[in-house]
């Protein structure tokens, strides 16, 4: 078993594997860390492991923090878990890239998980961690996409479960939660008030609250993502991800994800750019906000290196945090890397659910509109070198936030004759 211990993102100090994460000397947030034997390794060996291992994370089990070990090829860890998570489509998206007069584009549809977003991802790693360390019930506080993904664990795996969210939420993700039989609360007030509540109740309560205090076991699930990624473009790295940032857990565990594998050296150097060049290295990382939740961009934008709160007011309900936890390290991640965070507004994201719909047949959430639209910005800024491989992070389902799209085009009723459809139905012409 390659997982170690936890660590104090700032000092350094060690905390044993347990429901802990936060730091008792510095108050810093704690992150697992892995004791990989380089020694031994063999990448040819390793790589045909994880290709024999299950089709979902678990064939990544050896860089995930939990005690069960590797699962065989039956999957032995994702029956134990119930609703198997990851091994989501990577698409080449060429009619995307013309648009945006960019040569190579991927888009990572990770719409294609059991409740339709990323979420699953670190839920499953949370809950089965936290079914290791004993509990009986799971918990979260939600933008959304968490909800429907705990509620759903919870379902799959007999656990009891309480799921906290802003009351003002989509009615679908409200309805694609209190399904699977959770007591859903609806709080009044934002999701930071919602977070605020929850940071109490944990202490209060023995229970899993899967990003308060799962939190370093949850984060880590955002790898695998990255870990697809590579797999899937033939071990080697892209040279820029576009990746939303709600608190940054994602997008910096995404670099985590990069980083681990280049260490072990199982990764091959970049895409067209980097051909020539030796050694691998991070994609430069593109983080996407919202205009009307922006605490991240705004402090890159002005040279910050924290981010100040802000109360939120957008479309993009998923990535509405004010007061984002992993926001300092998305920014050095960010600078660190030669990325950038970025902000567009809610015609923006409208226009960009729209133009990542007509041009590659994905209907992603407002999320992935902020995405798409981050992407075009920086196409547009010049930001992009034209042989660069990017790949464009779609984190959630478009029929999860229907209201975005009310009016995005025309439905051309007629009568049944032939008459009325000549009479009324354009020519159709392809976007
Ligand atoms: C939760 C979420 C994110 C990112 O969340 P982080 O807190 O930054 O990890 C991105 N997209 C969607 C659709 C989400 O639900
Ligand atoms: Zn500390």
């Amino acid at each position: 078993m390659a997982v170690s211990h936890l660590q104090c993102k700032e000092c350094k100090a060690e905390y044993p594997l347990e429901a802990l994460y936060v730091c008792d000397q510095c108050f810093g947030p704690l992150e697992v860390v892995y004791d990989h034997d380089r020694s031994t390794l063999d990448v040819g060996e390793l790589r045909r492991r994880i290709q024999g291992g299950p089709q979902n994370i678990w064939r990544y089990a050896d860089f995930l923090p939990l005690a069960g070990g590797p699962p065989g090829p039956s999957g032995r860890l994702a029956s134990r878990v119930g609703l198997p998570a990851g091994c989501t489509p990577l698409i080449r998206a060429d009619r995307l890239a013309e648009r945006l007069g960019l040569r190579e584009v991927w888009v990572k549809n990770d719409a294609a998980n059991p409740t339709h977003s990323f979420k699953d991802r670190v839920v499953s790693v949370a809950v089965t961690r936290a079914r290791e360390l004993g509990f009986e019930t799971i918990a979260c506080a939600s933008t959304g996409n968490l909800a429907n993904s705990v509620a759903a664990h919870g379902a799959a795996l007999g656990m009891d479960s309480y799921v906290f969210i802003p009351a003002d939420l989509e009615e679908q993700k409200i309805l694609a939660t209190g399904i699977y039989g959770t007591t859903l609360v609806g709080v009044e007030g934002s999701y930071d008030d919602v977070n605020r509540l929850c940071t109490e109740l944990c202490a209060e309560r023995d229970w899993a609250f899967v990003n308060i205090n799962l939190r370093p076991y949850y984060a880590e699930g955002s790898k695998t993502l990255a870990f697809e990624i590579a797999e899937q473009l033939g071990w080697e790295i892209p040279d820029r991800c576009v990746v939303p940032v709600a608190s940054g857990s994602l997008f910096t565990k995404i670099a985590k994800g990069f980083e681990e594998w280049i260490e072990l050296g199982l990764l091959d150097g970049g895409g067209p750019s980097s051909i020539g060049s030796s050694a691998p290295r991070l994609p430069r990382m593109n983080g996407a906000q919202a205009e009307g939740c922006s605490p991240v961009a705004s402090a890159f934008a002005a040279g910050n290196e924290v981010c100040r709160p802000v109360k939120p007011s957008t479309i993009a309900k998923s990535l509405a945090i004010g007061n984002p936890a992993d926001g300092p390290y998305a920014l050095d991640l960010a600078r660190r890397t030669g990325g950038s965070v970025d902000a567009v507004t809610d015609e923006e994201i409208r226009a960009g659910i729209k133009l990542l719909a007509e041009t590659t047949g994905v209907f992603t959430e407002t999320a992935g509109g902020v995405t798409t639209a981050v992407l075009s910005k920086l196409a547009a800024r010049g930001d992009i070198d034209p042989d660069e491989r990017v790949v464009l992070v779609i984190t959630g389902e478009g029929l999860k936030t229907l209201d975005a799209v009310r009016g995005a085009f025309e439905t051309h009723t007629i009568a049944p004759t032939i008459e009325a459809f000549e009479a009324g139905v354009p020519e159709g012409t392809a976007v």
